[in-house]
């Protein structure tokens, strides 16, 4: 119920409205996001990787239906690979990039759009020696964003993306992407979807993630396990036995078990951190309020206590 509303005041204007406003929102924000700009989202990842995670990182924003703004987040994507690249980050940091945020729901020719778009993202990417994985949106996107994926991974072929596996098709989708060279983020998934679509119970998403799992570990392409939950992460380490520890990893949102994830790497595993940055951060940060009710709380706590 409280999932609900907070992921149907994540879509709705005169919410984000108040929440922005509030001006004690901020402090708490920060638990979830880098900074505003390059410079904060360069900062964070220096301190990821010192001890030894790796980093994806986010230029927040979404749902954009101005062409002008989604050329100013491509923009902004070029500015921070460039930056990766000159600081020497690039080798351990990749981009994740929301197809919606670059054009995919402009009225006209949207998806065309958000192809282009993206593949200016993955030539700055290249150019910097590192890679793009495209995230998942609601499932009106994901037919779009698997065939905007398909387009890219012809010129760019270490490009990845997020399946869900609270949606009913993603374990055929799994299936289909467990090939040589295909890099997928598997997580639960976040937004808010009808029965028709999606699991609705909690546990038959998680049995879904192991059906799921089980399909990338067993194919030939790189699993990433972008999830927090201890028991999923278990029944990966043990579905992962017989590979390489450089074939998968583990995935984590910045500022979520921040102590599991550097356990995680300290004993030798591939563990990247998901870092959002910018000023967009509003729908991001509703969604990691759905997740767990303790953050509202949390943020609550915060506010009547400052
Ligand atoms: P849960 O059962 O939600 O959580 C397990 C445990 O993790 C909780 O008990 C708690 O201890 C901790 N935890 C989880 N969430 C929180 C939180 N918000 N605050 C504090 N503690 C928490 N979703 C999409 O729909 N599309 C995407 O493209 C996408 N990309 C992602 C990329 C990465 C790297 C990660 C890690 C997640 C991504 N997600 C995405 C979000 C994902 O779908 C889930 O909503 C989120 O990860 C919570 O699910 P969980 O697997 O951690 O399990």
């Amino acid at each position: 119920m409280l999932r609900s509303t907070l992921l149907a005041a994540s879509r709705s204007g005169a919410v984000r409205g108040l929440v922005e406003r509030t001006p004690l929102t901020r402090p708490v924000v920060k638990r979830f996001i880098s900074g505003d700009d390059t410079a904060a989202a360069v900062a964070t990842t220096g301190e990821v990787l010192a001890d030894g995670r790796y980093v994806t990182l986010d230029h927040l924003g979404e749902d954009t239906r101005d062409a002008e703004q989604a050329s100013g987040t491509v923009e902004a994507y070029e500015v921070l690979l460039r930056r990766l690249a000159e600081v020497g980050y690039a080798d351990r940091a990749e981009v994740s990039v929301k197809l919606s945020a670059v054009g995919q729901f402009l009225p006209k020719d949207g998806e065309k759009i958000a192809l282009e778009n993206a593949r200016r993202i993955c030539v700055a990417a290249d150019a910097a020696g590192t890679t793009v994985t495209l995230d998942m949106e609601d499932h009106t996107t994901t037919d779009s964003t698997l065939d905007i994926l398909r387009e890219l991974r012809v010129d760019f072929p270490r490009v990845g993306a997020v399946l869900q596996a609270y949606l009913k098709r993603t374990e055929q989708d799994c299936r289909d992407l467990a090939h040589a060279g295909s890099r997928v983020r598997l997580c639960k998934g976040a937004y808010k979807e009808p029965a028709a679509v999606a699991f609705q119970d909690k546990t038959e998403v998680d049995r879904s993630y192991v059906r799921c799992l089980k399909v990338l570990m067993a194919g030939a392409g790189y699993p990433m396990v972008a999830s927090h939950d201890p028991r999923l992460i278990a029944i990966a380490h043990d579905l992962a036995a017989h590979r390489a520890p450089d074939t998968y990893e583990y995935q984590m949102l910045f500022g979520i078990r921040p102590e599991e994830q550097r356990r995680l790497a300290a004993e030798g595993n591939r563990m990247r951190v998901y870092v959002p940055y910018g000023d967009e951060w509003y729908g991001y940060f509703m969604r990691r309020l759905a997740e767990r009710p303790a953050n509202v709380a949390f943020f609550l706590r915060a506010l009547i206590t400052r």
